[in-house]
Order: C-alpha cells, then structure tokens, then sequence
C-alpha cells in the first residue's frame, strides 16, 4: 500500500484523495484540489500522534519532523529551495 506523499498515511480504501492518488483525502481539500501547507499537514500530524499514540506534544513534534522531510511532498520543495 503507497502512504501519502505528504503525510505517509497508508492510503486506505476509502482515503485516498479523488484528484491525486498520491494524497489522502486530508491534505488534499476534496471540493478545491488544494493541498494544505507543510505547516498544516506537520500540525496535523503531531496532533494525530498525540491523540491516537498518546505520544506527548515534544514526542510528536521530533516525530512529524523526522518523517515529514522524507516524503515526497516535501522533499521537492527542500531540494527546490536548496
Ligand atoms: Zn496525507
């Protein structure tokens, strides 16, 4: 199963974005096509972990930045910025 390119979600039935089968249904808005921002997405992620791991806030955050500059959302911005 691919996971998401900009949050590394596995892309479940069901959760894979309607415009681009490489994101999931929460970075890409389903009526706009818009992706949310790295600062979004790293939110979201870190509040997931909180919740669904029952990680705490300082945990998440080193966890969403040492995943998220792997994903191939992100890492053609770095490289492109670079
Ligand atoms: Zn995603």
């Amino acid at each position: 199963m691919q996971p998401c390119e900009c949050c590394g979600m596995p892309l479940e039935e069901g959760m894979t974005s309607r415009f681009d089968n490489r994101y999931c249904i929460f970075c890409q808005n389903q009526e706009t096509g818009k992706l949310k921002t790295m600062e979004e997405v790293r939110e979201g992620s870190i509040e997931a972990a909180i919740r669904l791991l029952g990680k705490t806030r300082e945990e998440a955050e080193a966890m969403a930045d040492h995943i998220m500059p792997q994903l191939p959302c992100w890492k053609k911005k770095n490289a492109f910025r670079s």
